[in-house]
């Protein structure tokens, strides 16, 4: 991810630590390239506007202009302002509350929802060290529940048994029973997804929420969808409520940006990052590693 941001950035900042010392114009010069390199990158326009906005106030100061460094100074500056656009901290799933803790999988369909709920009850197992029950909510793509069923068996996870004709709420009531006599700690919710969102998703998301009550609500968007992803994230937002996103396809992203607005539009941290099809293939999202990955 950021294979080309990060290649012109390095470009833009190349000529600028070369120079001795720094004018206000050639700070506003590298501004107006960083701004392009963003826009390239498919980064949300206001926040490219404030992102340069934060960084040409605070790089003209006088002190950076006099400074021994100037050029490294606005590439520390940069470096800031882009962990502070990413989130500033890691923010990882919480499971803090009483066990067994209910967790909700919301998103479009086809966006990598099964594969990550898979992939995350895997890491809480293998890594914390919880005892997970997964469940698939889905009855409108006929083999949505035996598609988790499978990863779940591939990867020594539990999964909720099938009974065929029950409602999404039905199941998820099922599931939290089933989870609370097995002395389980997690439970995660896999719910059905749409092409695009529209109200009978909406209305479903909300029962199940209302039933459920679950502790983290995460949308699993689609790297590769760029701002569309971002505008997903905020209308589930802001009908569902989601406490956290976990961007998937990382690793055929080379924009990336997704994720770089993802925080600063929808005010939700990107919690998880998919980075391809197998069932280790998540990372944890560090502002400031992916903003040293970016800067080289
Ligand atoms: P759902 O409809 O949202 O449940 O989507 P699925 O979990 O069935 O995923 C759809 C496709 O995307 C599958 O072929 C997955 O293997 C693939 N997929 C999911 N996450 C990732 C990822 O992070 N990287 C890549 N390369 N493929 C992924």
């Amino acid at each position: 991810m950021f294979d080309s941001l990060s290649e012109r950035l390095s470009g833009i900042f190349d000529k600028l630590t070369r120079r001795g010392a720094l004018s206000e114009a050639d700070v506003n010069e590298a501004m107006r390239e960083v701004r392009r390199a963003l826009i390239e990158a498919d980064v949300a326009l206001d926040v490219v506007r404030s992102f340069t906005d934060k960084v040409r106030s605070r790089a003209v100061g006088a002190e950076v202009i006099r400074s021994v460094t100037p050029g490294q100074m606005v590439v520390k500056i940069v470096h800031d302002q882009l962990v502070e656009m990413l989130g500033s901290e890691a923010e990882t799933i919480d499971l803090n509350a009483p066990a067994p803790v209910p967790i909700m999988m919301v998103g479009l369909q086809g966006s990598g929802k099964t594969t990550t709920t898979a992939k995350i009850a895997r890491r809480l197992k293998e890594r914390d060290k919880r005892k997970v029950l997964i469940a698939s909510l889905d009855v409108r793509r006929p083999a949505a529940q035996e598609q988790l069923r499978v990863l779940g068996e591939q990867n020594g996870i539990d999964s909720l048994p099938i009974v065929a004709g029950q409602s999404p709420t039905d199941i998820a009531t099922r599931a939290l029973q089933a989870a609370r006599l097995g002395g389980y700690d997690v439970v995660i919710l896999d719910t059905a997804g749409r092409t695009h969102i529209d109200e009978p998703l909406m209305v479903e998301m909300a029962d199940i929420k209302a039933i459920a009550k679950p502790h983290e609500i995460l949308l699993v968007a689609d790297s590769l969808t760029g701002q569309d992803a971002v505008n997903l994230a905020r209308s589930f937002d802001e009908r569902v409520g989601i406490t956290g996103i976990v961007l998937t396809r990382t690793d055929g992203d080379g924009r990336g940006g997704a994720a770089l607005s993802m925080r600063a539009v929808t005010g939700k941290p990107i919690k998880l990052l998919g980075t391809g099809e197998k069932s280790d293939a998540l990372e944890d999202f560090h502002p400031g590693r992916i903003a040293n990955r970016i800067l080289g």
